[in-house]
This record gives structure tokens, C-alpha cells and sequence, in this order.
């Protein structure tokens, strides 16, 4: 265990964590929500430092991140925890579990290993929620940073303004969920809080390279309008930063049938309204990147990654910049 930042002691042995908006108050031997972060005799420690439940090489699409090195690969990692409890949680073995077993990795350890492999670009903290990891993302991205390799975190964005402000100088990308456009859903479904998880994605992408998933379950938020809002508020910040509007399966607590394909593929038109790029994640196709000027492909993804559309970061048939990195 490792102390925690972000906290402050209370003279009745209760502390406040300030990580998240959640800003936990924990009384002494207790846990916060997100279940890793622990008040012993009055300091603050976190559990999961240097804890890894899960690790690979994944290709960079399954992150998601679409328009950050296409056809690359990046070492992932996550460990255990979320601050949120979503009911259709896609990776609840460990983000909502937290007796798991992990592997101890040190940040430097961790870096040399991502180093070794062959053809990575760098490292992904995914999986679990990575924000409730705060103290290892940082230190591990900052060693990353001086050795020149990539970081991405993959997150549900939940998180306070001030520990944001200190690991995003060490980001390269980020994927944010921003999983509906109701506070009431994030109130019922996560636990969660919608202001904070906006205010995420528009700091963020201020500081480097952002897309944002959206999981469209029916029946929750599914409705037009939403998508229409969700786009029309994207676009303020711009209308270039990527969305993906991915299609749900049930797991952990839901059983909803999965979203049909109908309502993606309109939602997608939706968005493409007032975005440059969509795309329908978790079903096959739609994942094409298209010129938003002449409308010829870009990048197509078939498994195999084919960027011949591109010359350098612009459309190869109008010379229209595209927002991409390679
Ligand atoms: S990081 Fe965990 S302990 Fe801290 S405020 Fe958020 S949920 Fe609570």
C-alpha cells in the first residue's frame, strides 16, 4: 500500500479523499466507493498501487482510439477498482471486485517491460478504472514521458479538476466515456454525476489527443435527442474529436437485450450532423474513417488496419487536414 494523494485528515480519524467528485469521506479500518482507496488509522492509503490484474499487447482500435497511431499496437494494463457502479459494467471481474489476484509491478518495472515488446508505441491504462489508480498512472506516466513512449487512459472521466490538471501533462490520449447525456442516468446507473465527466473531456482535450465513447443501451438512453445533445455539445468543443457509439451486450446486472443495429446506425446519423467523425463500435463495419470534405475513406478497419486514403495527416484526394496522429 502506498499513501494516497489527494486527501485530507480529519481530527476524528476520518479522512476526505478529493480524487473524485465522489470526495469520500472514510472512517477509520473503511474503503472509499471506489473500493481501493482505504483509511488506515487516519492516513489514507491506496490499494491498488502497483497492483496489475490484467495485461496484453492490443491492437490501438480496441482502446478505443481510432484517430491516434492507426494500425499501431500498445501495451495495456489495468489493475482493480472503479468510482463508478454500473449495472451493465463490461469488465465487472475487476473493476468492481477487488479480491482479485494482481501481479506487484513497480512503474519502472512496468516501463522497461512495455519497452521490451516489440512494435509498441506505449501504454494503456484500461481495464479497470485507471483514475482510481491515480497514483501509479502518474508516477509510471511520467517515466514513460522521459523515455518518449505513449500514454493512453482509458477512463469514465471521473475525476476532480486538480488531480486531472497534474497527470495531464504525461497523457498523449485519452478515450472518455461519457456514457449518457442525463445527470438522472448517471445518478441511477453509475453512481456517477454527469457535470464532472463534461468538464473531463473539455479539459482534456485542451491537453491532448481525446475521442469519447458512447455505449447506447435501449430503453436507458437511446433517445434521439439525446444523441442529438450529446453531438451538439461535442461539436462546441469540436467537431472533430471522435465518437464512438458502441453497441451493448448484457453483462453483470443487465439483461436488456443488446442495442439494435437500426438504432446505431441512426444515432450515428444523428451525430454525424454536427461531427466530423462516428463511429458504431462492437459490431462489424462502421469503423471506416471518411473525409468529413469529400467523403472518400481515410483509414478502413478489417482487422487488418489500411491507411492509404491518408497523405501524411491529410486526405490524400482533397488535401483536407484531417485530426489524426501517425
Ligand atoms: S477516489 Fe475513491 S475514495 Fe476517493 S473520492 Fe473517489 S470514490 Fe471516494
Amino acid at each position: 500500500m502506498k499513501e494516497a494523494l489527494y486527501y485530507e485528515k480529519r481530527d476524528d480519524g476520518r479522512v476526505k479523499c478529493s480524487l473524485c467528485p465522489h470526495n469520500c469521506l472514510i472512517k477509520e479500518g473503511s474503503v472509499g466507493l471506489c473500493g481501493v482507496r482505504k483509511n488506515e488509522k487516519g492516513t489514507l492509503y491506496t490499494q491498488n498501487y502497483a497492483r496489475i490484474s490484467s495485461w496484453g499487447m492490443d491492437p490501438i482500435e480496441k482502446k478505443p482510439l481510432y484517430h491516434f497511431y492507426p494500425g499501431s499496437y500498445i501495451f495495456s494494463v489495468g489493475s482493480i477498482g472503479c468510482n463508478f457502479e454500473c449495472r451493465f459494467c463490461q469488465n465487472w471481474q475487476i473493476a468492481q471486485c477487488t479480491d482479485v489476484t494482481t501481479m506487484g509491478v513497480m512503474p519502472e518495472e512496468l516501463v522497461k517491460w512495455a519497452m521490451e515488446r516489440y512494435g509498441n508505441i506505449g501504454i494503456a491504462f484500461t481495464y479497470s478504472e485507471p483514475l482510481v489508480w491515480y497514483e501509479y498512472v502518474l508516477e509510471t506516466a511520467r517515466l514513460a514521458k522521459e523515455k518518449e513512449f505513449k500514454t493512453a487512459v482509458i477512463t469514465n472521466g471521473f475525476i476532480n479538476k486538480e488531480p486531472l490538471e497534474q497527470l495531464l501533462p504525461y497523457v498523449d490520449a485519452m478515450n472518455i466515456d461519457v456514457k449518457a447525456y442525463t445527470d438522472s442516468f448517471y445518478k441511477k446507473h453509475t453512481k456517477g454525476r454527469l457535470a464532472p465527466v463534461l468538464e473531463t473531456v473539455e479539459l482534456a482535450s485542451k491537453h491532448c489527443h481525446v475521442e469519447v465513447t458512447n455505449l447506447i443501451i435501449p430503453g436507458l438512453n437511446d433517445a434521439e435527442e439525446e444523441t442529438e445533445s450529446l453531438a451538439d455539445w461535442l461539436a462546441g468543443i469540436n467537431p472533430d474529436i471522435p465518437l464512438h457509439i458502441t453497441r451493448y451486450f448484457p453483462n453483470y446486472k443487465l439483461d436488456t437485450p443488446p442495442t439494435p443495429l437500426k438504432t446505431l446506425e441512426k444515432a450515428r446519423e444523428i451525430a454525424l450532423q454536427k461531427l466530423n467523425y462516428v463511429y458504431i463500435g462492437n459490431v462489424l463495419g462502421g469503423s471506416t474513417t471518411f473525409c468529413p470534405n469529400c467523403g472518400k475513406p481515410l483509414v478502413k478497419r478489417n482487422g487488418y488496419v489500411w491507411n492509404g486514403g491518408l497523405k501524411g495527416r491529410r486526405c490524400r484526394d482533397c488535401g483536407e487536414e484531417i485530426n489524426i496522429i501517425i
